[in-house]
């Protein structure tokens, strides 16, 4: 065991000639006056002290013997003896001379054991040393190592640290550019708002504006179709009501554009004719086909029943958009509206429609580009037709809403057909359809008492039509032209309605209906000290705006209900003769 861990070191030591010698030198040390020598198995040769030598054929002699032997050997030379050691588990043989060393020692066994356990002690002595040495480097190494370690520890927490700190700079400046960027977001966010707030504003604004004419022509036509016309002068007039009637729905369809682009239109679904609807769009341009000679008619398949669920005006705001057009550029030719059976399922029907004219023609580079907003087919277009390049638009996305898509099929210089194909439910009941909004001249009983109605409107002309429309149900009326007039005249007589304007100059019919509100609470104390004061008045709101919250505003204001303008006089007539009952 011993000597396997010598041979071990032994091989690992005689590797080179710098090995060697640290072999020798602690025999030398031990024997400073002997001399050593260490011959490897490649044959190389250190000597200690180095000027000492054999001659190669002693050596030979001497080595071949120690080879065989396992034990010292000895060998005389010139008087003098030297030996040989073959180191164990290795060819390396040592020869040395010691003066003190003779072979009588040496045939003792004990003294050549004790001899052999000398050198290998000295060997391991320096081996020990050396590992004494090493390990003290290795010591050094490794406290090198640790120091190096540390190091590297000390550098990467200071990076940790500095990655640290820049992460939470990092961080911190995020954060605040978030903030910044939600700060900027929230208030463009509110710009958008106010903008949006002002743009519903105008529209509402642009609808009274718009309403108001309206409400003239519409009201005063009727009540000149009411009087003795010949013939033709009925039917003009009669055109001028049908026409402004549609007109009026083109002026809330074209401000519900933006009810469109807000996502905030919703269609109807209500019974409707389409013979009728086909029939009424046809009928508009009657006069206009004629000032141009064209030949307008409309075609509805067979194979589609009479009624449909949907939403009719729409749908006749889209035929009226391309009949218009197909009118507008087509001279000495023809117009057709078509309505084609295409498919049925269950209840459903695929229906095409489909506005054809012999006209001008699309050229094809710009037939995809007037489907977009306020564009046309050409820069002369608006000062040869007129027009604002939005009906089509307005069209598509209307035919969108109803799951379809408006197409077209064009040929500069023979004409067009712009077309769609939607899903209509056939109407369960077969009842008739909604009657267009048009003021009749038969509709109406005479009311029963003669009332005294109070017309609060500031627009003269608005003012004229309804008094005459109140006047016309027998009734006695007065005006006032904004809220506090309508306070000086309750003051000064008793009404049994007021017709109150809700958009006017000064003071607008909701704070005047407040303010009666509040008198009449007064009175109603002043009568119960038995005095006497004002009885509380029928108070119904006039107003530009159909929509929810303007309906809700009405009656927040304290009236007890509203007519939209321009009025229809059907419904007026029902106010006045509930209210005289
Ligand atoms: P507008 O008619 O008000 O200009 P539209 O959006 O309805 O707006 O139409 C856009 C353009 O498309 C028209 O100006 C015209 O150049 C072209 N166009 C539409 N319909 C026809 C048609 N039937 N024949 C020829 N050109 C048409």
């Amino acid at each position: 065991m011993f000597d396997e861990q010598i041979d071990g070191i032994f091989e690992d030591l005689a590797d080179d000639l710098a090995e060697l010698r640290v072999v020798l030198e602690p025999l030398q040390a031990l024997v400073p006056e002997g001399f050593f020598q260490l011959c490897d198995d490649h044959g190389r040769i250190c000597s200690l002290p180095e000027n000492f030598n054999i001659e190669p054929e002693v050596r030979s002699r001497l080595l071949a013997d120690a080879r065989r032997a396992h034990t010292l050997i000895s060998f005389e030379r010139d008087g003098q003896r030297f030996y040989g050691y073959r180191l164990p588990g290795s060819e390396t043989i040592l020869l040395f001379q010691l003066p003190q060393l003779t072979d009588d020692l040496l045939v003792d066994s004990f003294t050549r054991d004790g001899f052999v356990n000398t050198i290998q002690l000295a060997l391991l002595n320096r081996i020990n040393q050396e590992t004494v040495i090493e390990n003290r480097q290795l010591q050094r190494h490794i406290k090198g190592l640790g120091l190096q370690h540390q190091k590297l520890i000390d550098e990467n927490y200071e990076q940790y640290q500095r990655i640290q700190e820049k992460e939470k700079e990092y961080a911190r400046k995020l954060e605040s550019e978030i903030a910044r960027q939600t700060r900027e977001l929230r208030e463009a966010n509110i710009r958008l708002e106010e903008a949006s707030r002002m743009k519903g504003e105008f529209l509402a604004n642009m609808s009274h504006e718009l309403r108001t004419p309206m409400n003239a022509i519409i009201g005063f036509a009727g009540l000149l179709a009411e009087s003795s016309l010949d013939e033709e002068q009925a039917d003009f007039v009669e055109t001028i009501r049908k026409s402004s009637a549609s007109l009026l729905v083109l002026i809330n369809d074209i401000l519900d554009l933006a009810k469109i682009e807000a996502g905030k239109l919703d269609l109807e679904e209500i019974p409707f004719d389409l013979h009728g609807l086909l029939k009424s769009v046809t009928d508009m341009f009657r006069s206009q086909a004629l000032d141009k000679n064209n030949k307008v008619m409309f075609v509805q398949d067979q194979k589609l029943p009479a009624k449909f669920m949907g939403d009719e005006n729409r749908l006749r705001q889209v035929l009226i958009n391309l009949t218009g057009n197909a009118m507008k550029f087509t001279k000495n030719g023809t117009v057709d509206v078509l309505a084609d059976f295409v498919k049925q399922e269950g209840d459903r029907f695929a229906i095409r429609f489909a506005v054809s004219d012999s006209g001008i023609g699309i050229p094809p580079d710009r037939q995809a580009a007037i489907f977009e907003k306020f564009t046309q087919a050409d820069g002369s277009t608006t000062r040869k037709y007129g027009g604002t390049g939005l009906g089509l638009s307005i069209s598509c996305q209307l035919v969108e809403l109803m799951h379809g898509e408006v197409q077209l099929e064009s040929a500069e210089g023979k004409g067009s057909t712009f077309f769609f194909v939607i899903s209509l439910p056939k109407a369960v009941d077969e009842a008739p359809s909604e009657a267009p909004k048009i003021v009749t001249a038969e509709s109406g009983d005479e009311v029963k008492r003669k009332l005294r109605v109070l017309v609060v409107e500031d627009n003269l002309v608005n003012q004229k039509l309804a008094t005459l429309l109140v006047k016309r149900q027998g009734c006695e009326v007065d005006v006032a032209g904004d809220g506090f007039q309508a306070l000086e005249k309750l003051r000064q007589f008793q009404f049994d309605l007021i017709l109150m304007d809700v958009q006017m100059p000064k003071m607008d019919g909701h704070e005047a209906t407040r303010k009666i509100r509040e008198i009449e609470a007064t009175s109603a104390r002043i009568k119960y000290a038995g005095l006497a004061g004002i009885d509380p008045v029928e108070i119904v709101g006039l107003t530009a705006h159909a929509r929810k919250e303007d309906e809700q505003k009405c009656y927040d204001s304290g009236m007890n209900g509203f007519l939209t303008k321009p009025i229809e006089r059907d419904k007026l007539n029902e106010i006045l003769q509930k209210r005289s009952h």
